[in-house]
């Protein structure tokens, strides 16, 4: 099974549930059985009803974990064929308090599953402020850092921006996160959200997954869905 897990940084509704599904979309058109996971990371424990024996917070971030591989096993198309790609958005912006608890755990199953198949999607905000009109790379870069500092580390870097990512503006990106200017993407405002996995097909989205999820699975999707 391999996981992608998408993150969101700076703000929330920046479009990660878009890129999720539009990552899903486009492997899926590549022949890959696929499944999706949502995570809002809310939790809502009432300890006063529980027994005293119970103790839920250590093994928090094992349940999550067991969650998620049974989730991703679960048969979603008509074959009944078990996934092979699990994309799990996980809500909120990285650094909330509400959900450490599952960056915490998955910070610990990128080493349980191994590399070659767990990566991450970072979903940011390049904002542009009217008064120079220029693209601004600060909050990337701090939600970036602190994502790092949780213990992930990004593999794409997805750019939500109003207007096409300027070359300038991306290698700055690259450069100050620590990534190739490839793992680089730009998601710009579209006119419908349904050209989202095109853009994302275009920046080689798919032959970069396929080579660091060691998946073989043709570049060029075959069909859109
Ligand atoms: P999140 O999952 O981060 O809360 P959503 O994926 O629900 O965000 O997207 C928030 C809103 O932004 C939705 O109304 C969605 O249609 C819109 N949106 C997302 N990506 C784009 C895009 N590239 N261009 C235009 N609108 C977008």
């Amino acid at each position: 099974m391999k996981y992608i897990l998408v993150t969101g940084g700076v703000i929330s509704g920046i479009g990660k549930g878009i890129i999720a599904s539009s990552v899903g979309t486009i492997l899926k058109s590549c022949g890959l059985h696929v499944t999706a996971i949502k995570i809002d990371p809310y939790i809502n424990i009432d300890a006063g009803t529980f027994s005293p024996y119970e103790h839920v917070v250590p093994h928090i971030t094992d349940a999550i974990q067991e969650w998620v591989v049974k989730q991703a096993r679960v048969p979603v198309e008509d074959d009944d064929v078990e996934p092979q790609v699990c994309v799990i958005e996980l809500g909120g912006t990285v650094g909330d308090i509400e959900s450490m608890p599952f960056i915490e755990a998955f910070r610990q199953f990128q080493f349980k599953v191994k590399r070659e198949n767990f990566c991450n999607i970072h979903v940011s905000l390049i904002p542009q402020p009217s008064a120079t009109g220029e693209q601004k790379t600060k909050p990337t870069q701090s939600s970036v850092r602190e994502l790092r500092g949780l213990g992930l580390s990004p593999d794409l870097i997805m750019c939500r921006c109003s207007t096409v990512l300027e070359n300038s503006v991306k290698e700055k990106i690259s450069m100050f996160c620590h990534v190739e200017p490839e793992q680089v993407i730009c998601v710009h405002d579209v006119s419908s959200i349904y050209k989202v996995p095109l853009l994302l097909e275009k920046q080689g989205v798919v032959s970069y997954l396929s080579r660091r999820l060691n998946m073989p699975i043709e570049t060029r999707p075959r069909k859109m869905l």
